[in-house]
């Protein structure tokens, strides 16, 4: 059988705060999906830790609203709603991190480690086998 032209179809990602004034689109797919358990992702999303989808800067625009920013570490932006509260994104010098919580389809992206796992809350039972990693694995 002869093979069609196909056209090479781009992964579109969107995601949206809860008043959805905010809305952002990652191009093409995440590098990697992790779970943060350090204090300050617990502390600004209020959970036992925060879920992130990590993408390159290049990949992510902010196709509406206005996020607003608080820088939590050396050249770490931390990414959130003004008008709602909702935690959006993360930023470092080399990513674009998105919250799970604020994508469309947060079913997409499945976790593939546990980062800061030495600050991990004890009580929160985590039971899969994926890697533990005490600090940051970068
Ligand atoms: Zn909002
Ligand atoms: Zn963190």
């Amino acid at each position: 059988m002869k093979k069609k032209h196909t056209e090479i179809e781009i992964e579109k990602h969107t995601a949206r705060c809860l008043c959805g004034k905010i809305t952002i689109e990652a191009t093409g797919p995440a590098k990697y999906t992790e779970y943060c358990h350090c204090k300050w992702c617990q502390q600004v999303s209020g959970s036992a830790f925060l879920p992130l989808v990590v993408f390159d800067k290049d990949q992510v625009v902010v196709t509406s609203g206005k996020l607003s920013h608080y820088n939590s570490s050396h050249g770490a932006l931390r990414g959130f709603c003004r008008n709602c509260g909702s935690t959006m994104s993360f930023q470092s010098a080399k990513s674009f991190d998105i919250a799970l919580g604020v994508m469309d389809n947060p079913e997409h992206f499945k976790s593939s480690k546990h980062i800061w796992a030495k600050s991990r809350i004890s009580h929160v039972m985590i039971t899969d086998s994926l890697p533990r990693f005490d600090e940051s694995d970068e």
